[in-house]
């Protein structure tokens, strides 16, 4: 304001003179014009129809006018900022269609392209595992036998040797689907999940006539806790072999054979004594360890983490079928002799490709399962 207001003459007001509220609205209407997307457009938007736009920092002087005077710079006013409110509509529809416009071409989505981004999945390492050990047995003549899972407690325990007090037919191992013990039904056999795949070779020796040759893969059930190294579902590979005049030597031979058949030549596996109720006599088989190969032990210089240096690795357990268990399945002992052998696939899984943790094998995340995904 140039000079003091006595008359207070809108005139005389700077910011409501007529052609200031002009050079007001201009400016505003240039700019909308000029805003050339949506985010300049509310940037104008803001800088023009705001609290601090020059329109309403005009409009507040109009208070100051004695009343005579506000109607023709109310007007004035009013007219400028509608004026410039239906350029901001008008603006930002146009805006609002090209941009439109502009999506449809962008973005389009050419349906009849190839539909290719479905992920690829992998087979379950364990699976690809299992049938990799198959794979070495079935080469040699053995057939893959398979039994249920839920399992009469006789072919479980009984058969095998196991006494009635046996400890792992307590509740605290073993999963009892009907009958635990001392509990039965009267039917003269529990039912439980079966805690190893040893009943298939039972099933095997009471179904065929020797000479048999089976291997046995599947799923297990303890009552573990999930955790690092346990899982209460977990799988097994045992092998039975029935004919005349087989030895621990044959059992060895074998054992060689399938180690270097899955970890390469120069393996070797060494036995332990050990006790078992269905084999006699019983031993832990342990393999070389296909990292150092034994070189670590006593050479400070080589430490090996897989097998602590200590050159081999435990695997399972192996023996002679005790001739109970050949009786109870109706194979004459004096005529047929049979060795046997059982391992983890877990535990092979975890030395074989450094999993540290079981519970990734039970997860489902594909993302574990998948660099497994080319084994052959
Ligand atoms: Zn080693």
């Amino acid at each position: 304001m140039s000079a003091p207001n006595k008359s207070y003459d809108p005139v005389e007001v700077e910011a409501l003179k007529p052609e200031e509220i002009a050079r007001r609205r201009d400016e505003a209407l240039a700019a909308i014009a000029a805003a050339g997307d949506l985010e300049a457009l509310r940037e104008v938007k803001v800088a023009h129809t705001g609290d601090r736009s020059p329109l309403a920092l005009a409009n507040r002087e109009i208070g100051a006018l004695p009343p005579h005077a506000k109607a023709d710079a109310g007007k004035r006013v009013g007219q400028a900022r509608g004026q410039v409110n239906q350029a901001l509509k008008a603006r930002q529809e146009e805006l609002e269609a090209e941009r439109d416009a502009r999506v449809l071409v962008e973005e389009a989505v050419d349906v009849t392209l190839p539909y290719d981004r479905t992920p690829v999945g992998a087979r379950h390492p364990i699976t690809t595992l299992s049938e990799r050990i198959e794979d070495v047995f079935v080469a040699m003549g053995y057939e893959v036998a398979e039994g249920p899972e839920v399992e009469a407690e006789w072919f479980n325990f009984d058969a095998l040797n196991f006494p009635p007090d046996h400890p792992a037919r307590e509740m605290q191992d073993t999963f009892f689907v009907r009958g635990a013990k001392g509990d039965q039904d009267g039917e003269g056999s529990g039912v439980v999940l079966r805690t190893h795949t040893s009943p298939v070779q039972i099933r095997s020796m009471i179904d065929r006539e020797p000479p048999i040759y089976v291997i046995c893969p599947g799923r297990t059930f303890r009552t573990d806790e999930l955790d690092a190294t346990h899982t209460p579902v977990f799988h097994q590979v045992e092998l039975l072999a029935i004919d005349e005049g087989l030895t621990m030597a044959d059992l060895k031979g074998t054992l060689d054979h399938m180690v270097r058949a899955l970890f390469g030549e120069g393996m070797s596996t060494r036995l332990r004594p050990n006790f078992f109720p269905f084999t006699e006599p019983s031993a832990e088989m342990d393999m070389l360890c296909y990292v150092c190969r034994g070189e670590s032990v006593g050479n400070p210089d080589r430490p090996c983490r897989t097998c602590s240096s200590e050159g081999w690795i435990e695997l399972g357990g192996c023996g002679m079928v005790n001739p109970r268990v050949l009786i109870a399945c109706g194979v004459d002992p004096d005529r047929y002799s049979g060795f046997a052998f059982g391992f983890g696939i877990e535990r092979m899984l975890m030395f074989r490709h450094n999993v540290e943790d079981m519970r990734d094998m039970v997860e489902g995340d594909v993302r574990f399962t998948r660099p497994f995904g080319m084994e052959i």
